[in-house]
């Protein structure tokens, strides 16, 4: 066995770290000595210069010397202590909301002072609140440090000079034993990209020397800091490679071909109302080679909303159900759940097999008979939301898992339902669908374990859905044309946002939209959709919408993906600057499905930000969700395009994929021959940067 490195060992064995700062620490996921090393500082302080006075700014945080001027307590308002000081060049107030009779008594007139602190203007002029300072001999004699300061992430109980001693302990530690802290990236990388040594990148960050920009530091370009970005990024890329690598020797069911199985599926086509597209057609093809294999697929389908990724899936399962296997297709809503167990039960009406239906609302014996039939393989196909996952399902013979709206669950989420239908060594081949096309740098780091098949071509027919940019005071003009709009027996969306997170909220909102809208338009049917409605209630409204017993439909975004409704060519989204622009993409794809003109309108509530302008422009000019997707990244970030705040995709230590796209275009490049080049470091990279979660890549 090697002998532990120090570098492993708990953060409670440094000086100045007693039990409870240990605790503290771990809060911040800071347990071993190392961690200290990768927990880099938010920002810097620069305390290497003294600002003349009479050169500051707003905003500047910096380091001043000067005498005291003049020095009082306001009673005025909330009661403050005020301290003017001077360098000669200006003067600048400091002032304290608490203080103590000492301290001012310390400040008398003319005594020499060091303040830092951040500057803002006040009510005379420029003021520091609450700076740090010192009284010093003479201005001249104020304290510069050689480097600038790191300022590093806390939590409750723990100050910046405990960590900063802390990680210089580390860092001490790295400069006596260089051994301890491997550098997995090659040389031959570091050159061609113009990285420093692990070690250097390391110290830089935590303690930069004059030869390091501040400006670099702050925004975020500085070597070090792009060389830790790529390591972090390549130790993600890696492990979701080495799962496919790993994936390809596993066995799955084959779905061979058989004669039956042809003229099921010949007869599958033919019973479909239209015909498909060359590329689902093209699609269907990559999925039935990938079936005939002996080991898993892991296929992700892409394509925008309407192209017609359900029936691609259900091609899929008939390829399963003709080789006696069954398929579990899971969908993110009930609303969405129900609507592919309307299309797949009618599309495998003529099957020998029962289609079934499984969500958390299912209780009792419903919920039984259900399990039962999924138990001993009369249930054929199974459709439901997250409550596939659940312990009590069991399948019979699971070989094939489909996933719809592949963003809004987790890649721990597809990989445990594939668990679940293991077995012994044998596991189900995995489809995966969705919506949100994913710019291609993003679409290497979170699906490089997936084989991507894109399907480009709309169904024929469809029109572009036409979509303006209006103001919430043209509401009166709005209404009217939905009143135009009805009396040509069309269907109308309305969509109501929320910044809150709150379901309730949203709900409540849509509420008294419908109530507005159905006294201003006397002769619609109006009806309201919202994700708090029980699931039979739901149903029967989005039938009544489905069946035009009802002309508008006042939802939350409950509605984002999925339905479909081919007469509803009219949208109007309340607020549209509060969403993603993927997600109001998604919304926007509700309509446009007919042959019909189609309109979305995006209602804002002035005055909107440029930003905000910019981004609704894209929508209005594009219907491409790929040419909106990079915008989207370009203009929000990746958490918005991911849509990680429901799924909590991918977490990031350093990495930040808006600021290091040129390192993810490195990653991309390097990252498959490194395979290759350094097979002992992928294990110590996944390791380093993943940590715990890289279970996922074990399974
Ligand atoms: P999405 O890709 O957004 O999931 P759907 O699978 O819901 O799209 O399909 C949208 C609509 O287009 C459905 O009504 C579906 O029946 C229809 N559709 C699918 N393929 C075709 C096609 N080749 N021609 C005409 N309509 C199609
Ligand atoms: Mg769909």
């Amino acid at each position: 066995m090697k002998t532990p490195n120090p570098l492993n060992q708990p953060v409670g064995i440094l000086t100045g770290i007693g039990a409870q700062t240990a605790n503290r620490l771990q809060k911040l996921g800071l347990c071993v000595i190392q961690d200290l090393l990768f927990h880099l500082p938010l920002r810097y302080e620069d305390r290497t210069r003294v600002y003349p006075i009479g050169a500051l700014k707003p905003g500047m945080t910096v380091l001043v010397s000067g005498k005291v001027e003049f020095i009082d307590v306001l009673p005025r308002g909330r009661k403050s202590l005020i301290c003017r000081i001077g360098d000669g060049t200006g003067f600048i107030n400091l002032r304290f909301f608490h203080f103590t009779a000492n301290q001012h008594n310390a400040l008398k007139p003319g005594t020499p002072l060091s303040c830092f602190a951040e500057v803002r203007y006040g009510f005379a002029g420029l003021e520091m609140i609450h700076p740090e300072y010192k009284v010093i001999a003479d201005i001249g004699d104020c304290v510069t440090e050689t480097r600038l300061t790191p300022v590093y992430p806390l939590t409750e109980g723990l100050s910046q000079n405990v960590i900063r001693k802390a990680v210089k302990q580390a860092l001490d530690l790295c400069d006596q034993h260089p051994e301890l802290l491997t550098d997995w990236i090659p040389e031959s990388i570091l050159k061609q990209c113009r990285y420093p040594a692990l070690a250097d990148a390391i110290r830089t960050l935590h303690a930069p020397d004059e030869s390091v920009s501040a400006l670099a530091l702050q925004n975020g370009s500085v070597p070090a800091l792009k060389r830790l970005a790529f390591e972090e990024l390549l130790a993600h890329y890696l492990s979701l490679r080495r799962s496919r690598n790993k994936s390809k020797a596993w066995q799955a069911p084959s779905f061979s071909e058989t004669a039956d199985g042809n003229t099921a599926a010949a007869h599958f086509i033919r019973a479909l109302p239209f015909k498909l597209t060359h590329a689902q057609q093209r699609v269907i093809a990559e999925i039935e080679a990938d079936c005939r294999q002996q080991h898993p697929m892991m296929r992700l389908v892409q394509g925008d909303v309407g192209s017609g990724k359900t029936v691609v899936s259900a091609y899929a399962a008939l390829l399963a159900l003709t080789a006696g296997y069954q398929v579990a297709v899971m969908a993110p809503t009930e609303l969405l759940a129900e609507q592919h167990m309307r299309n797949f039960s009618l599309w495998f009406e003529s099957f020998q097999t029962q289609v079934a239906y499984l969500t958390g609302q299912l209780k009792g014996n419903a919920r039984k008979d259900v399990l039962q039939a999924l138990e001993n393989g009369q249930a054929g196909i199974i459709i439901g939301t997250h409550a596939l996952f659940q312990d009590s399902v069991n399948f019979h013979r699971l070989g094939l898992v489909i996933i719809d709206e592949q963003h809004r669950f987790g890649v721990h989420q597809r990989l445990a339902l594939r668990e679940k239908g293991r077995q012994g060594g044998v596991k189900p081949h995995q489809l995966v669908m969705t919506a949100t096309p994913i710019p291609r740098t993003l679409a290497m780091l979170h699906y490089s374990d997936l084989d991507i098949s894109i399907i480009d071509e709309l169904p024929p027919g469809r029109k572009p859905i036409v979509t303006s940019v209006i103001p919430a005071e043209r509401r009166a003009d709005v209404i009217d044309r939905i009143n135009a709009w009805v009396d040509k027996k069309k269907q109308v969306y309305w969509v109501c946002t929320l910044i809150e997170e709150s379901e309730v909220l949203q709900c409540e909102a849509a509420e008294k939209t419908a109530e507005m809208l159905t006294q201003a338009l006397p002769n619609v049917r109006v009806a309201l959709l919202h994700g708090r409605m029980k699931s039979a209630e739901k149903d029967a409204v989005m039938q009544a919408f489905k069946n035009h017993r009802l002309d508008l439909l006042v939802a939350t975004t409950v509605i984002e993906v999925g339905v479909d409704v081919p007469n509803a060519g009219l949208m109007i989204i309340e607020n549209p600057e509060r969403l993603g622009l993927s997600q109001l993409h998604q919304l926007r794809g509700r309509v446009g499905r007919g042959s019909d003109d189609s309109y979305c309108l995006l209602m804002y509530q002035a005055p909107l930000s440029d930003t905000a302008r910019h981004r609704l422009g894209v929508l209005r000019d594009s219907n491409d969700g790929f040419v909106i997707a990079e915008k989207d990244l370009e203009l929000r970030g990746p958490g918005e395009v991911m849509g990680t705040r429901q799924t909590g995709q991918m977490h990031f230590k350093i990495a930040d994929l808006a600021r290091d796209a040129d390192v993810l275009a490195a990653v991309q490049q390097l990252g498959d021959s490194f395979f290759a080049s350094s097979p002992e470091a992928v294990q110590p990279l996944c390791d380093r940067w993943l940590g715990a979660s890289t279970e996922y890549s074990e399974v």
